[in-house]
């Protein structure tokens, strides 16, 4: 079923989620401003979303009972996980409206896809070769040094192997399990940047501004906007290339970008999320819409309206090694966190603080960029 023709309006809906993570989390919190019921598919009893949503049900993204259950009491449907089964958003799309759709999820799903589709839209991307089968493990020198990137399920740096030779790269391909992978060249990145843009069903597309992002250990530790070294051609260029990618997947929904930045100042998109984006946390103190709530307005079919950045932000991700000194436990120093002006702590809830487990993320809001990095600076001292 395509997007409603007429429009969820706020007060009188209900709103589903698949996946119940900080950013289901969000996306429920957006919705019930708005006055809409929400309920949330997770298997995980304390999923950070299944604790905020009216209703929770607990069970596996295929359970037929479960989707069942999601088409009856939903007017409308979501994602906040690129791997719920593609065959669970098709099985519900069948009955309600679901954004974005099977089949633009599916081709995130898989970097093979991804990049094809990059490709298809006029987009450039990183060299890189499909390892599918033996006889790939032949590839031109040219990709060496790379990185082996399994084709699906990877996140946060996870099911990816930099090898610098041949014979690295065969092993590296054995420790992966044989599974599908791309092997990407290593590119020289100056930095890092992304796009979040917001399409609706009639093709109106909104974007926010252009992102700047430091990962560390292959996981998003910074997010800064404006984006500091981007220049306006350049950011242009980002808008251009996502909006294009949205329209030719016929989106629904939030999509994120994410653009490598050369030493030569060339783009190319590294990957894209169909849902809001851990880059794009900073809009919900720093903008008059956020992600999420622009999540709600595209699946309702309520106007999209552009975004207003009012103030410059730094977004720091909060992971579950703040939790633990070589002491043992603790819990960071919030209140001295809360005492800086322009400080916005947010928790999703998770109780098991894990090393390199997003826990949580802070933005800092400020008059000027210059204020919001030096209160970010301090942050970190008092946190670190
Ligand atoms: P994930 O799905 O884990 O986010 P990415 O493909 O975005 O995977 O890679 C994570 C990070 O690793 C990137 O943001 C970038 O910092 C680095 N990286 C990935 N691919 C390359 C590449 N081809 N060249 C240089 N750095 C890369
Ligand atoms: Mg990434």
């Amino acid at each position: 079923m395509s997007a409603t023709a007429r429009p969820l309006l706020p007060g009188e809906a209900t709103l589903g989620v698949l996946g119940g993570g900080q950013l289901g989390r969000m996306f429920v919190h957006a919705a019930q401003r708005l006055g809409y019921t929400t309920v949330v598919l997770d298997p995980d009893e304390a999923s950070p979303a299944g604790q905020v949503a009216h209703e929770h049900v607990r069970a596996d993204y295929l359970d037929a009972a479960a989707l069942a259950r999601l088409a009856e009491r939903c007017d409308a449907l979501t994602t906040e996980f690129e791997n719920v089964p593609a065959d669970a958003l098709a099985t519900l799309a069948a009955q309600r409206p679901v954004a974005p759709g099977a089949s633009a999820v599916a081709v995130c799903q898989d970097r093979r896809l991804e990049k094809a589709h990059f490709r298809a839209s006029g987009v450039p991307c990183a060299p890189y070769a499909e390892i599918t089968q033996e006889q790939d493990l032949a590839v031109e020198a040219s990709l060496l040094p790379g990185i082996l990137k399994t084709a699906r399920l990877g996140y946060d740096g996870k099911g990816q192997v930099p090898v610098a030779t041949p014979e690295e790269l065969r092993a590296a391909w054995e420790r992966l399990g044989r599974v599908p992978c791309v092997l990407e060249r290593r590119l020289d990145l100056a930095f890092e940047i992304s796009v979040i843009v917001a399409r609706n069903a009639h093709g109106e597309v909104v974007h926010f501004p252009v992102q700047q992002n430091l990962h560390r250990g292959g996981i998003l530790a910074v997010t800064t906007v404006p984006a500091p070294q981007a220049s306006p051609a350049q950011q242009m260029q980002a808008v251009q290339a996502a909006e294009a990618i949205a329209a030719s997947l016929g989106y629904v929904g939030v999509l994120c970008v994410e653009f490598f930045v050369l030493a030569d100042g060339s783009l190319v998109a590294n990957e894209m999320a169909p849902r809001p984006h851990n880059s794009g946390h900073y809009t919900i103190d720093a903008c008059d819409l956020s992600q999420f709530d622009l999540q709600v307005r595209a699946m309702t079919g309520l106007p999209l309206v552009t975004p207003r950045q009012h103030s410059p932000a730094i977004m720091l991700n909060l992971l579950g090694d703040l939790w633990q000194t070589p002491a043992g436990p603790r819990t960071p120093a919030w209140d001295a966190v809360l005492a800086l002006a322009g400080t916005h702590l947010h928790l999703y809830g998770k109780t098991e603080a894990r090393p390199g487990r997003k826990m949580g993320h802070l933005n800092v809001t400020a008059a000027t960029p210059e204020d919001a990095r030096a209160v970010a600076l301090r942050c970190a001292e008092l946190l670190g």
